[in-house]
């Protein structure tokens, strides 16, 4: 090796841009620069490109509807099926021994569907639900871990028109009964359990507990995936074996129900870091149309890759990204049922060995988790397959970004920071990754046809470097339609702040997705956080994103999270919650390290506090840390708002003890 770790540590961290290598770019799906040119000259028309990587039953005539903004309108007098689009259009093309889904089980068991095992077992599901009462338009709620059928149940749905609710499996029995209620959904598909960290988890005790809060008659479905290690529940009159309803329809074929661009294809809960939950409505042109048109482009996929996105499909992510980007594209898609670390700490890096991944798609609270954990363990697997690599659900500051580039990518895969929301449904911000210089820290410009902007409070575009509030002054296919049945609440949540909400005229009205940023004189977007994600002390308004990555950059720390804490004299104070990298003590020294890390890299006005040294923070299903808790727990509240939504409720208590009020 001609460079020493050293050496290559210090270049790495002086070196702010990176192009991908030739190799890829002779590859890329999208390699010519004119193409952000040929959106905005070309625009609404440039959709087009996204529409045609569908399979339509009858063509839209007409691309953009903007007659009654924000109720945008897009391919709207096209007809199609998601679920023909995902699979029988493959098999008609000759791909029907593809594989679809590889499936691996925490426990090492695996299950392959082919594009044809696909069309089988959705069209008998389709036919199992359609015998159960389930017509076009009824909401079915699917509360499932990462089993192969929930795509399948999601692709049932979608072929009879049905659009699905997912409730993350690892949310609460209150939680999925507010949504079931809601959407006023009649009917439940869940499952007896999965494994998580080698235990078989009971998961239909909370769907059942969950059912009880629901005031309507409901059916409910339940896979079986623990067989002899389940918990040994009975099914009661309302509940069905999934494997028993699908025997009984065995060979049955459901004919694709023939949708409407604009129908729903789905209904998805915000996850709720920031209060009461919100059903977000997506199409079933548009936002197909999107997610084919984001894989395709971003992250490169052709139909010949195994590609692996390591999310959860209860969340938006792995809707997009896991089941109907690359499905209707055609290619081969992983789902992993556990956790990163069990049975080792190398369990992905496994998985991209064993099934010679192409692209891997992930979270940066998942890179700073495998940092922490340390470099020999994707040493230890062959990762050369990997052709690029993503990230979503959060800025990645510049030190994890260049650690999954080396460690992961060895400095030969692009790396494409992907900023978009729930509400998005798919990309919006991000580098091309056959095209564009990446800078780690910024997502990079705004996609082709996407008209993203910084302004001040007065919607005015600010100078370069300034921070402001990220907009979006035009509509985009993939975008959310309403939230459910509450159009009022979607025009003030995401349009009051920008738009002249008296004028009909599509230029007069801007969605704010409620994220602070800054521009560079490239256009290259750096995202700083939610506009409610900043501490006052003393007068001095702080972006808690700009304190953590400081803190991230003394060494030994893995992660951080910052929160304001009532104060007597500054009004508020900052509070650091910290994880130290394995090796590391959370010593007075280290807490004084990190306080003049802050010092150095901000100022003494954003001094912590208090340093809380924690193995955990607690999490939302996408990872993201919820702050609002942190901040009860640093005012010393002792009653906590709705902790339903968290992946891991058993840290709140141990950081309470740690707090000093
Ligand atoms: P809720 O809307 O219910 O409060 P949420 O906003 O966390 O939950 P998501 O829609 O999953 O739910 O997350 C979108 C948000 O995640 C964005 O608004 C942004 O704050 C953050 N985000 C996503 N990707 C990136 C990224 N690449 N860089 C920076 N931030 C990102
Ligand atoms: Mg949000």
């Amino acid at each position: 090796m001609a460079e020493g770790d050293a050496e290559l540590e210090a270049r790495l961290a002086e070196q702010e841009a990176f192009e991908p290598s030739d190799d890829f770019v002779a590859q890329a799906n999208v390699t010519d620069e004119g193409i952000y040119e040929e959106f905005e000259e070309n625009w609404p028309e440039c959709w087009d490109r996204a529409g045609d990587l569908l399979d339509w039953d009858s063509e839209y005539t007409q691309t953009l509807d903007d007659s009654n903004p924000p109720f945008y309108k897009w391919f709207s007098d096209g007809t199609l099926n998601a679920s023909y689009n995902c699979i029988d259009r493959h098999i008609e093309n000759g791909e029907k021994n593809r594989v679809a889904i590889k499936w691996e089980g925490e426990l090492g068991d695996t299950r392959t569907y082919t594009y044809q095992d696909l069309y089988r077992e959705v069209n008998e599901f389709a036919a199992a639900l359609r015998d159960l009462g389930v017509e076009e338009d009824d909401v079915v709620t699917l509360y499932m871990p990462m089993v192969p059928e929930l795509p399948i149940a999601m692709l049932a749905c979608a072929r009879l028109g049905a659009p699905h609710s997912v409730v993350f499996a690892g949310f609460s029995a209150e939680a999925l009964a507010t949504r079931m209620q809601s959407a006023d959904s009649e009917y439940l598909v869940t499952c007896d359990g999965y494994y998580r960290r080698g235990d078989a988890l009971d998961h239909l005790e909370k769907a059942n507990e969950g059912l009880e809060s629901v005031d309507h008659d409901t059916e409910t479905v339940v896979v079986d995936r623990l067989g002899d290690a389940g918990h040994g529940h009975s099914l009661t009159e309302n509940q069905y074996d999934y494997d028993e309803l699908v025997a009984e329809q065995s060979g049955n074929r459901i004919e694709p129900v023939e949708r409407g661009a604009e129908d729903m294809l789905f209904l998805m809960y915000t996850s709720g870091t920031t209060g009461q939950p919100k059903g977000v409505k997506h199409t079933t042109g548009g936002y197909l149309a999107y997610a084919a048109w984001t894989a395709h482009s971003v992250l490169d996929i052709e139909k010949e890759d195994t590609y692996w996105c390591a999310a959860d499909i209860g969340w938006i992510t792995g809707h997009s990204y896991i089941v109907y980007g690359p499905l209707a594209l055609g290619t081969t898609t992983v789902m992993y049922e556990g956790t990163p670390d069990y049975p080792e700490r190398d369990r992905l890096w496994e998985l991209i060995e064993k099934y010679s991944v192409d692209i891997f798609y992930t979270a940066p609270t998942a890179i700073r988790a495998f940092m922490k954990w340390g470099s020999k363990f994707p040493e230890s697997r062959d990762l050369s397959s990997l052709r690029l690599l993503g990230t979503v659900g959060e800025p990645i500051n510049p030190r994890a970004w260049k650690w999954y580039y080396k460690h992961i990518g060895d400095e030969d895969c692009p790396v494409v920071d992907t900023w978009w929301q729930t509400e998005t449904g798919g990309m919006m911000i991000t580098t091309l990754p056959g095209i564009g210089t990446m800078k780690p820290g910024s997502a990079g410009p705004p996609l082709p046809g996407i008209d993203a902007n910084i302004v001040d409070t007065n919607g005015e575009k600010v100078e370069a470097g300034r921070a402001g509030y990220l907009t979006v002054n035009k509509p985009w296919p993939g975008m959310l339609r309403t939230l459910y049945k509450n159009d009022e609440r979607f025009i003030n949540e995401y349009w009051a702040e920008y738009s002249d909400l008296d004028s009909d005229d599509a230029d007069d009205w801007v969605y704010f997705p409620e994220d602070g940023a800054k521009i560079d004189d490239d256009d290259y977007i750096t995202i700083l956080g939610r506009v409610d994600d900043v501490i006052n002390v003393s007068g001095h308004r702080l972006g808690t994103m700009e304190i953590e990555s400081a803190i991230v950059g003394v060494e030994g720390v893995a992660e951080a999270a910052v929160v304001g804490g009532n104060h007597d004299v500054k009004g508020e104070a900052v509070y650091a919650y910290v994880i130290l990298e394995d090796g590391y003590e959370g010593s007075d020294e280290m807490s004084q390290r990190i306080v003049e890390g802050v010092e150095d890299g901000i100022g003494p006005i954003a001094r912590p506090e208090q340093v809380i040294f924690t193995p955990e923070l607690p999490k939302t299903r996408s990872g993201k840390i919820m702050r609002r808790l942190l901040e009860e727990i640093a005012n010393g509240e002792e009653e906590l708002g709705d902790t339903t939504t968290l992946r891991n409720p058993e840290i709140v208590a141990d950081i309470q003890q740690k707090v000093q009020k």
